[in-house]
């Protein structure tokens, strides 16, 4: 494994491999504790964890420069000759969020909770995305080619695997002049030759790489490449759709910090779909929890992770492995597989699995419940509470 979080909960001992040579071996408690190679020590090092201080944020006066109502994306299944539609699998069902320049909002979740269909919905690139999402003063949902084609620019993606995401034949330099050219902006190619050297600067490569082809470089590299391709409009949002879990922890941490320090720089807002919290813990500001395409769970980070509400954030936190000593995960709160949104069930859709679950939780879908001006939860355990200071 290269997580060294899941070896403090599963292992005895642990070997650390550096280069194709093993560099240290010891009981997992001494690897963590007393490290005495520097390669390990800066494994260690580079660990996210959910005691790491993440950026305080304070909810601005200004207005959010993404808000999203009523999201909904329900693909048709269709069946028999005619390809009528029989069913609908209800992947996002009536999603609500805002983001605000310069902000990370973390949207997190089970495998298939909807957060990826999501974060494509809100670039437009879902034919069967209903609802608003509003950019600009304007529902990008309704806009047609040539709009869209502007505010492509201020709207960029980095997915999950770099490997798909880079067209194998390009070479470095096509693949980051491309969204210029179909923006028809910096006419010259000296000028955008001078952005790419920049920007390859920027996330830590040497601007040589621009000749190579992406099998060239590594998983890390590519991710940067990737990076640097979103930023090559200066947008104003990037949705990082799980950007950071298929690298290897000192690379993670890397293009953690790059991401920070492009915030920073030039103000831009993310939304960072995770299912890791300890990156969450890191990047966010906010955080919204989703399950089985509806947003159950909404806060400061602190306060969604230092004290969930709903029983499924809760399971969740129980369920993540730490390099804390003593520290043991607890899967016992939350029972069976994510059920298919095809078919969710009745009322609160986490009742199944849930061991709070009152007899009125298979019925109704719980209204929003405010538990802090920012903290909000849809759950019937929290709904005498009111609003408070
Ligand atoms: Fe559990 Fe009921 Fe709350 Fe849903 S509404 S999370 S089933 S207690």
């Amino acid at each position: 494994t290269h997580d060294l979080s899941v070896a403090a909960q599963m292992a005895d001992r642990v070997t650390v491999m550096h280069h194709g040579r093993i560099v240290e071996q010891n009981s997992v408690e001494e690897i963590i504790r007393n490290p005495q190679q520097e390669y390990t020590k800066n494994l260690l090092a580079s660990i996210p964890s959910l005691q790491t201080t993440h950026q305080a944020f304070a909810v601005t006066a200004s207005p959010p420069i993404l808000e999203v109502n009523d999201l909904l994306v329900h693909f048709p299944v269709k069946a028999g000759l005619l390809r009528r539609t029989v069913a609908s699998i209800k992947a996002v069902d009536g999603v609500d969020f805002s983001i605000y320049a310069g902000e990370t909002l973390a949207l997190v979740g089970e495998s298939g909770c909807g957060k990826t269909t999501v974060g494509k919905a809100v670039l437009a690139l879902l034919a069967e995305a209903a609802g608003q999402v509003l950019y600009a003063g304007k529902n990008v949902l309704e806009l047609d080619a040539q709009q869209m084609s502007k505010v492509r620019a201020d709207l960029q993606m980095v997915f999950q695997d770099p490997n798909s995401a880079l067209d194998p034949k390009q070479r470095i330099v096509d693949s980051l002049e491309e969204g210029m050219l179909a923006q028809g902006i910096v006419k010259q190619r000296v000028k955008r030759l001078a952005i790419i050297n920049d920007l390859l600067l920027r996330v830590g490569l040497d601007p040589e790489f621009k000749s190579r082809y992406p099998h060239q470089l590594s998983g890390g590299e590519r991710q940067r490449v990737c990076i640097a391709r979103a930023l090559t409009l200066k947008p104003k949002l990037i949705i990082c759709d799980e950007a950071t879990s298929s690298l290897d922890v000192s690379v993670q941490a890397q293009v953690l910090k790059l991401l920070l320090d492009l915030q920073q720089e030039n103000n831009i807002a993310y939304l960072f779909i995770s299912h890791d919290f300890n990156v969450v813990k890191i990047l966010a500001n906010r955080v919204a929890v989703m399950y089985l395409g509806r947003i159950v769970e909404t806060g400061l980070t602190d306060e969604v992770l230092q004290n969930p509400k709903h029983p499924y954030t809760q399971a969740l936190l129980a369920a993540v492995p730490s390099l804390e000593p003593g520290h043991k995960i607890n899967a016992e709160l939350m029972q069976g597989e994510v059920p298919s949104p095809l078919n969710p069930p009745t009322g609160c859709h986490f009742h199944p699995r849930c061991k709070y679950a009152l007899p009125e939780c298979k019925i109704n879908y719980p209204q929003q419940n405010a538990i802090s001006a920012t903290h909000t939860v849809k759950c019937v355990l929290y709904a005498e509470k009111k609003l408070t200071d």
